[in-house]
């Protein structure tokens, strides 16, 4: 059986050739599938009852579990999902101004890369999730919340560039203008620097919104935090990005989980004014979620600390913002993603 949701509408179209039936019904099922969500081929009524037959024996229809929805006091959903598998994973829906949300999809069950602050890194590698797992993600919550426009990033549990393929697929289809139809300027993909990920990318999905887990920009202190930087140095991640294509007026981001003596002093904001003076940048400050899973020596830095940090920067030019950790009270902020019992 073929699991409909990961098929491109030209896959699905050369199956349902295949079948003997008219092409417009592959636009006919995508559309349903990806625009309306539905679950079941009986609820395609426009789909004669012989066809719909025919689709079942080919086709399923994926669907994922909601095993347990929290909601922080500032209004952030995490959820709990449950795959075929029985394996977990966490997304969550964070409320933005002007009554618009984000979506944060996971990408993998756990993660390899074993960033020292995160929660999913600790985790350890399970797998990768399928195209139609990391779809389900955002269906599921648009469907349940009725929500029509939403940004999706990238940002989840897992390195969404270590499960390369599956991800770009997925993007592909939440941009298509017969499915979810999302614009690419609304989808962010982040990751903590995979050279010839990143390279591949700039052919397969140039101008989508790219965040770069940085955290550092010393390269010794770097390697401590994020073990990839000892294979992707810094340097190339950074000449690699330089010259990613951007939707216009947008800025790459730089994600900075703001760590007490680690990466907070005086010579990292300088480190950060060489790093990123040429580019045309955001550096999102993000204040250290502490969570279970933690090493006890990762403090986070005080606010007014923090506050100084940015103004510092700001005052040299720098286009910084430092973020609100939404969710944390509900271990659902940045890092503190991961699933027990996966
Ligand atoms: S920060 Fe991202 S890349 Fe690093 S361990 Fe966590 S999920 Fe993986």
């Amino acid at each position: 059986m073929i699991d409909i949701l990961s098929l491109y509408r030209e896959e699905l179209e050369s199956l349902i050739l295949e079948l003997g039936l008219e092409r417009y019904r592959a636009s006919q099922l995508f559309s349903f599938i990806h625009k309306h969500r539905v679950e079941r081929f009986d609820d395609i009524s426009v789909i004669k009852k012989e066809i719909r037959a025919s689709l079942k024996e080919l086709f399923y229809i994926p669907s994922i579990v909601c095993k347990k929805k929290t909601r922080s006091n500032d209004m952030t959903t995490k959820y709990l999902f449950q795959l075929a598998d029985l394996a977990n994973i966490e997304t969550v829906l964070i409320p933005m101004k002007d009554n618009r949300y984000t979506i944060c999809v996971s990408t993998q069950v756990g993660c390899r890369m074993g960033c020292k602050f995160c929660a999913t890194g600790k985790m350890g590698f399970k797998r990768n999730l399928t195209v139609s797992e990391i779809l389900l993600q955002v269906y599921y919550i648009l469907k349940e919340q009725k929500l029509k426009n939403v940004n999706v990033v990238y940002m989840g549990m897992g390195e969404p560039l270590d499960n390369y393929d599956n991800v770009v697929k997925s993007i592909k289809i939440l941009i298509d203008e017969d499915g979810c139809n999302i614009s690419k300027r609304r989808i962010t993909l982040s990751t903590c620097g995979i050279v010839d990920k990143i390279e591949k990318l700039k052919k397969d999905l140039p101008y989508i919104n790219m965040a770069l887990s940085l955290h550092c920009a010393i390269d010794e202190k770097r390697s401590y935090l994020m073990p990839i930087n000892k294979k992707h140095k810094l340097e190339d991640v950074m000449k690699s990005l330089s010259t990613f294509p951007m939707p216009r007026r947008k800025r790459i981001t730089f994600e900075y989980v703001m760590i007490k003596g680690i990466n907070d002093t005086k010579e990292d904001r300088k480190a950060l004014l060489r790093l990123l003076s040429t580019y045309k940048s955001k550096l999102n400050i993000i204040p250290l979620n502490k969570h279970d899973l933690m090493d006890a020596d990762l403090e986070p830095t005080e606010k007014r600390n923090i506050e100084e940090f940015a103004e510092f920067l700001r005052s040299k030019g720098m286009f910084v913002t430092i973020r609100d950790s939404k969710g944390s009270s509900i271990d659902a902020a940045c890092g503190m993603l991961a699933t027990k019992n996966s």
